[in-house]
C-alpha cells in the first residue's frame, strides 16, 4: 500500500506519456468489444502510437491473444538471424479453427489442376494474409497489426462473426523483426516527452545503417525469389503452406507523400501475370476508396509503383494465383513530423494502415467466390499455356562446381518447382549435358509462369521504366549452363529421379598411401572456405600460376590455374594430423582433394616450381559506417560470414587515421567513406608495404579522388531528344537509365582474379550506365564487357555501345584492384562471387 501511494505521488510530477491517443481514434465504433480480450493499452501500458513497439512486445501480445481467444492461434514459421520468431497469428471463427488443417488441405486443392474441379468453392472460406513491415523502419505497418488483431479477436456481434466464418486470416505482424528492433530502439531513445515535429530533429536521422534491412542489411522485399535469408525462406514456405488468395504488403514511403494502394502502373505489370489479377486488385481498391474517404485521408493509385519484378512482396503472390497488394503510407520515422501538407503523426499513419487492412478483409469476404475461382483458373490455365508454349523444358548443368549447382536446385525447389535428374547425356548448342551433373525442369507444371520468369531472358519491353530491376534470369546469376528443349519428342527418356532423391554433397580425398603433397582446384564455390580453414590452422599453401597434370593409380587429372598445393613436409602439424585436417576440410566444403606421391608432374610445371606462389592468410578490414554503402558492405559481410566463415573486421571511417593497419593485408572500400587526410596517408603507406586495396563499385570514385588509382570514365551518352514536354521530364530521364540488367564479360582465365573459372564468358549484373575505360596496361584487365554485352534486361542502344569493351574489373599499381560493378548482388550472384574472393586471396600475388 505504501508503494502505491508513493507512485501516485510521483506521477503528479512525472508525465509518463504526453501524446495522448484515444482508443476511439482507431477502432470502428459500429461494433462492441469483448472485455475479456486485453486491449493494447492494458497489455503495453500505453496506447498504440504513443511509443514504437519493440518486436518482443509485439510478439508477446500476439501470443497473449492466441492464449486468451478461441479465435486465434499462433503458428511460427521461422526465426530471424537474431533468433526472433516469425509467424502468423491465424484468426478465424472457433469452428473454422477446429477444422483448420482440413480447411487448409481443401484450400490447397485449388492449386492442383488435376483435382481442383472437385472443390466446392461456395462452401470454402477465403484465405487472406496481412503482411506488415518487411522494411523494419516502416513502423506504422507493424504497429497497426496489433489493432487489427485486437479488432478481430475482441470484436463482438454478427458483423465480426460473419467475417470470421468466411475467412481465414493470417496476420504476419512483423516480416523483418531484426530491422524493427533496431528502428524502434532508435525512435524511442530519441523521443522527447513533448513530441518535437522539427524535421531537423535527431529523432528523424536514424543511425547508419537504419532499420529498413535485416541483420546483414539486406532488403528482404527483394529476396522472395532468391531465398537467401531465413526470414524469406520461412515466409515463402509458409506462403505455399497456405496459398492465401489476398496477400497484403504494408509499407511506408516518404513523409511528404499521402497514401498509395495498388493497382500501380498498369503498363509495367509483369506480362506473365494474367490480366484478371489487376482487375481483382482494382475491385478490392473500391473498398479502400470507400474506407479512406470515410476518414478523409488523401490517397493515390496507378502511379509510382509497379508489379514487374516478381521477387517482392506485392508481386510474388500475383505470379502464384493470389492477389498481392502494396500499401504505402507516408512514413513519420518518429512520432510527429512537420510536412508541407500536414503535421504528420504516428497514430495517423497507423490508422491508415489499419483502415486498409479492414477494407481488405471486407473486400475479401465480399469477393470470396471470385477470388477462389481466379486462383483455381490460374493453375488450370498453367497447363494449357504450357502446352501452347514453344519451350517444353529447360536442362541445366554445371560440371565444375557441385556447390553452385546444388544451391541453384535448392532455390528452385524452395518455390515448389519440380526438378528431375537428367536420365541420359545430351548435347545442346555445343554443350554436353552429362546425366551425372545435369537436371531438367519441365514447364508443364503448376508454377509454369513463375518458372518462365526465372529462365526466360527478356529484351523487349512495353514500358521503359522500372521500379526495380528489369531482369533476373536465375541460371545466369549462378553462371550455370542451360538450354531449352523445344519438343515433347525430344524430352522422351530425359527425365530421371525427382529432386527429393538427390544425394547431399560430399567431399572426397583421392590420395595415395603416403602423399608428398595435396592438391585441390579453385573452381568449386567453397574453395576459398577450404583454403581459409587450412591457413587458419597454420598450414602453408601455394597457388598454381600455371597449368599441370598428374596421372597415378588413383586418378588422372589436369590441374588448372589457381590450383592450391599443400606440401606435406615443413608444416606445423604431423603428416597424420594433416591428413585428418584435409579430410575434414574436404567434407566441410564438399570439394575433391587429390594426394600425390611425387613432385614430378606428368605435364607442365613441377610442384617445386616458382610458379607455385606461397599465400598469406587474408586478414581483412572493411570500411563501414557513414559514407559506406550499407547494401554493398552488408552483402560482403554476409558472404564472408555465412558462406566462407571468414572474419572481416568492419571499422568506421573516422577511426582510419589512428587504426594500426599492419594487422591486416586486405582493405575493402565500398562507397564513399569520409576518411580524413591522416587516414588516407595511413592507407597509402600500408598499401606500399604490401597491402591489397579492393575498390568496390562506388569505392572506386573514392580511390580515384584520393589518387590511389587512375580511373578514366567513358563519357556519358547525350540524349538525342530535341524537344520534350515538361510533364514527361522525369520519365524521359528514367528511360535512359539501366535499372539493373544482365551483361556478358570476357575473362582472362590465366589472370589470378579469374582463377577457378572454367569458361571465359561470364554473365554479370550491372545497374546504372557508368562505364570505365580499360587499364592502358593490357595485362591489367582480367574482366571486360564483351563486344555484344547485353544478355537480358533493359538498356538503351547508346549505353550498350558505351558499355561494350569497358572494364568490369581492372588492376592498378601496388595491388590496387577495382571491381566496378556488383559481384555480390542480393546474395544470388553466385557466379560472380568468385571474382571478389579472388581479389581477397590473390591480390597479394599481383
Ligand atoms: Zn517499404
Amino acid at each position: 500500500m505504501r508503494i502505491i501511494t508513493l507512485l501516485l505521488a510521483l506521477s503528479t510530477f512525472i508525465p509518463v506519456a504526453n501524446a495522448q491517443v484515444s482508443p476511439d481514434y482507431y477502432l470502428p465504433k459500429d461494433i462492441s468489444y469483448n472485455t475479456s480480450i486485453p486491449t493494447p493499452k492494458q497489455f503495453f501500458g500505453h496506447e498504440i502510437g504513443e511509443w514504437h513497439l519493440t518486436h518482443d512486445k509485439l510478439y508477446y501480445y500476439m501470443l497473449e491473444l492466441a492464449r486468451v481467444s478461441e479465435r486465434a492461434v499462433w503458428e511460427e514459421y521461422g526465426r530471424s538471424y537474431e533468433g526472433r520468431p516469425l509467424g502468423h497469428l491465424i484468426i478465424s471463427s472457433p469452428e473454422n479453427l477446429k477444422n483448420l488443417e482440413q480447411l487448409r488441405i481443401q484450400h490447397l486443392q485449388l492449386s492442383d489442376p488435376e483435382n481442383s474441379s472437385k472443390s466446392d468453392i461456395k462452401n470454402m472460406p477465403v484465405f487472406i494474409k496481412l503482411g506488415y513491415g518487411v522494411h523494419g523502419n516502416e513502423s506504422s505497418a507493424q504497429n497497426s497489426s496489433v489493432l487489427v488483431a485486437y479488432y478481430l479477436t475482441a470484436g463482438a456481434g454478427q458483423k465480426t462473426d460473419e467475417l470470421l466464418r468466411n475467412a481465414v486470416i493470417l496476420i504476419d505482424p512483423a516480416l523483418n523483426p531484426d530491422g524493427m528492433q533496431r528502428h524502434s530502439t532508435w525512435v524511442n531513445f530519441t523521443k522527447s516527452l513533448n513530441n518535437n515535429p522539427d524535421p531537423n530533429s535527431w529523432e528523424f536521422s536514424e543511425t547508419w545503417p537504419g532499420g529498413r534491412t535485416n541483420h546483414y542489411w539486406f532488403d528482404l522485399n527483394r529476396d522472395y525469389i532468391m531465398l537467401q535469408h531465413p526470414e524469406s525462406i520461412g515466409r515463402v514456405a509458409a506462403f505455399y503452406r497456405w496459398r492465401p488468395n489476398i496477400n497484403t504488403d504494408h509499407h511506408e514511403q516518404g513523409a511528404n507523400a499521402t497514401f498509395f494502394y495498388q493497382p500501380g502502373i498498369q503498363s509495367r505489370n509483369n506480362p506473365l501475370t494474367p490480366p484478371d489479377n489487376q482487375e481483382l486488385t482494382a475491385e478490392i481498391g473500391k473498398y479502400h476508396e470507400k474506407y479512406l474517404n470515410a476518414i478523409g485521408s488523401l490517397y493515390f493509385t496507378e502511379e509510382a509503383y509497379d508489379d514487374f519484378y516478381v521477387g517482392k512482396g506485392s508481386a510474388y503472390p500475383d505470379i502464384h494465383g493470389s492477389v498481392g497488394i502494396l500499401y504505402e503510407q507516408a512514413g513519420v520515422k518518429g512520432h510527429l513530423k512537420e510536412t508541407p501538407g500536414m503535421l504528420l503523426s504516428f497514430p495517423f499513419a497507423i490508422r491508415n494502415q489499419l483502415t486498409v487492412s479492414l477494407s481488405t478483409l471486407e473486400a475479401g469476404v465480399a469477393m470470396k467466390e471470385k477470388l477462389l475461382e481466379s486462383h483455381r483458373k490460374f493453375y488450370k490455365d498453367a497447363f494449357t499455356l504450357a502446352d501452347k508454349h514453344p519451350v517444353k523444358a529447360y536442362v541445366f548443368t554445371e560440371p565444375d562446381d557441385n556447390n553452385r549447382l546444388s544451391e541453384f536446385v535448392r532455390v528452385l525447389a524452395g518455390h515448389q518447382i519440380r526438378i528431375h535428374k537428367l536420365a541420359k547425356d545430351i548435347n545442346r548448342n555445343g554443350v554436353l549435358y552429362k546425366a551425372e551433373n545435369s537436371f531438367i525442369v519441365s514447364l508443364r507444371q503448376n508454377e509454369y509462369r513463375f518458372i518462365r520468369s526465372l529462365f526466360d531472358p527478356i529484351k523487349e519491353f512495353t514500358d521503359s521504366t522500372f521500379y526495380d530491376v528489369s531482369t533476373w534470369v536465375l541460371p545466369m546469376s549462378f553462371n550455370i549452363q542451360y538450354a531449352p528443349i523445344n519438343s515433347l519428342k525430344e524430352m522422351d527418356g530425359l527425365t530421371g529421379a525427382t529432386h527429393e532423391e538427390f544425394p547431399s554433397l560430399e567431399g572426397l580425398v583421392a590420395t595415395v598411401a603416403d602423399p608428398y603433397a595435396y592438391l585441390f582446384e579453385w573452381n568449386e564455390y567453397l574453395a576459398p572456405k577450404a583454403l581459409y580453414e587450412l591457413q587458419n590452422a597454420g598450414i602453408i599453401a601455394r597457388v598454381a600460376a600455371k597449368e599441370f597434370s598428374f596421372s597415378n593409380s588413383s586418378f588422372s587429372h589436369k590441374f588448372s590455374f589457381g590450383t592450391i598445393m599443400i606440401p606435406v613436409a615443413d608444416q606445423p602439424v604431423s603428416k597424420a594430423e594433416l591428413g585428418k585436417l584435409i579430410e575434414k576440410v574436404a567434407r566441410d566444403c564438399a570439394i575433391t582433394v587429390y594426394g600425390v606421391s611425387t613432385g614430378f608432374t606428368e605435364t607442365g610445371m613441377d610442384l617445386g616450381s616458382g610458379n607455385f606462389i606461397v599465400l598469406n592468410k587474408p586478414s581483412i578490414v572493411m570500411i563501414t559506417g557513414d559514407g559506406a554503402s550499407s547494401t554493398d558492405v552488408g552483402e560482403i559481410w554476409h558472404m564472408f560470414d555465412t558462406r566462407f566463415r571468414i572474419p572481416v573486421t568492419m571499422v568506421t571511417a573516422a577511426r582510419f587515421g589512428s587504426v594500426d593497419l599492419d594487422r591486416y593485408n586486405v582493405l575493402i572500400v565500398a562507397g564513399s567513406p569520409d576518411i580524413n587526410q591522416a587516414g588516407i596517408e595511413n592507407i597509402r603507406v600500408w598499401n606500399r608495404k604490401g597491402g591489397t586495396v579492393i575498390g568496390y563499385k562506388g569505392g572506386n570514385s573514392w580511390l580515384s579522388r584520393n589518387k590511389l588509382a587512375d580511373i578514366e570514365n567513358v563519357p556519358a551518352a547525350q540524349s538525342d531528344r530535341k524537344e520534350g514536354k515538361y510533364v514527361n521530364r522525369s520519365l524521359d530521364n528514367q528511360a535512359r537509365q539501366n535499372p539493373g540488367s544482365i551483361f556478358q564479360v570476357k575473362l582472362d582465365l590465366s589472370h589470378p582474379l579469374c582463377y577457378g573459372y572454367t569458361r571465359d564468358l561470364l554473365p554479370v549484373f550491372k545497374t546504372g550506365t557508368a562505364a570505365v575505360k580499360k587499364n592502358p596496361d593490357i595485362y591489367n584487365n582480367p574482366a571486360s564487357y564483351s563486344s555484344d554485352p547485353l544478355l537480358s534486361g533493359y538498356c538503351t542502344k547508346d549505353n550498350i555501345e558505351r558499355i561494350k569493351g569497358s572494364a568490369f574489373v581492372s588492376v592498378h599499381d601496388n595491388r590496387i584492384i577495382s571491381i566496378y560493378d556488383n559481384t555480390n548482388f542480393r546474395a544470388i550472384w553466385y557466379g560472380t562471387n568468385k571474382i571478389f574472393m579472388n581479389a581477397v586471396f590473390f591480390g597479394q600475388i599481383l
